[in-house]
């Protein structure tokens, strides 16, 4: 079990589901995408009844040219258009100031990212921002932790932003069961750290979503490794 929160149940999932019918009548929201398995499902449950702008941000992860086209495939899928902001000058430059290469260079990624879709909603005139944090990335992640979201979640409000984090309770295998429900393509998603193809099967993010399929007892197609 990879989650530190409670056990996931269909029932949270249930209430998931039912959400958006509580959610403000402005149906327009930006939805931070990656083209992995939290963020692909967010943009499958989204579509039913919301009007989600799907937004990728290349800051020179190295799998940003997949990621890009994992979202640009699922988008086109439902008929939405995505936009990619160009961050990489930004990235490389942090990047560079570092003793190491990481797969990710920036320190505190996702305070970075919800800056920059705060921005970007701004310029869209969109009011509601939903990321697709779950409970294990609350569980290692500082910038996803609950009093971090508390305070990030009351700057936004200042701004005239609302943000939305509905899978904050979920683990990874609760989310695969809940996207499987919606019909997620899971072989168009992209998880690899490594930016290879077919993933590399090894990678900390390889890792944790072949333990989350077999807990969710769910067949991952992109499984095709090449080691
Ligand atoms: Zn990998």
């Amino acid at each position: 079990m990879l989650s530190l929160a409670p056990m996931n149940t269909r029932s949270e999932t249930a209430t998931i589901i039912r959400q958006p019918e509580s959610m403000s009548p402005d149906r327009r929201c930006l939805l931070l995408m990656s083209g992995g398995i939290e963020s692909s499902t967010l943009l499958f449950q989204l579509a039913q009844k919301e009007n989600p702008q799907p937004v990728f941000l290349d800051y020179a992860q190295r799998a940003a040219r997949q990621e890009w086209q994992a979202v640009q495939t699922l988008s086109l899928q439902l008929h939405i258009d995505p936009q990619r902001y160009d961050l990489s000058a930004f990235g490389n430059a942090v990047g560079a100031l570092r003793t190491a290469r990481y797969h990710v260079p920036l320190p505190h990624r996702n305070f970075v990212a919800i800056a920059a879709v705060a921005a970007i909603a701004s310029n869209l005139n969109i009011k509601r921002i939903v990321i697709g944090l779950s409970a294990d990335d609350a569980a290692v992640d500082t910038c996803s932790r609950p009093a971090f979201q508390n305070a990030i979640h009351d700057t936004l409000g200042s701004l005239g932003l609302q943000l939305e984090t509905p899978l904050i309770h979920l683990g990874k295998d609760a989310i695969i069961q809940y996207g499987n429900a919606l019909g997620v393509p899971w072989a168009k998603t992209y998880s690899c750290l490594l930016g290879r193809t077919p993933a590399c099967g090894f990678c900390p993010q390889c890792l944790k979503r072949e333990a989350a399929f077999a807990l969710a007892g769910v067949n991952d197609p992109d499984m095709g490794y090449d080691n």
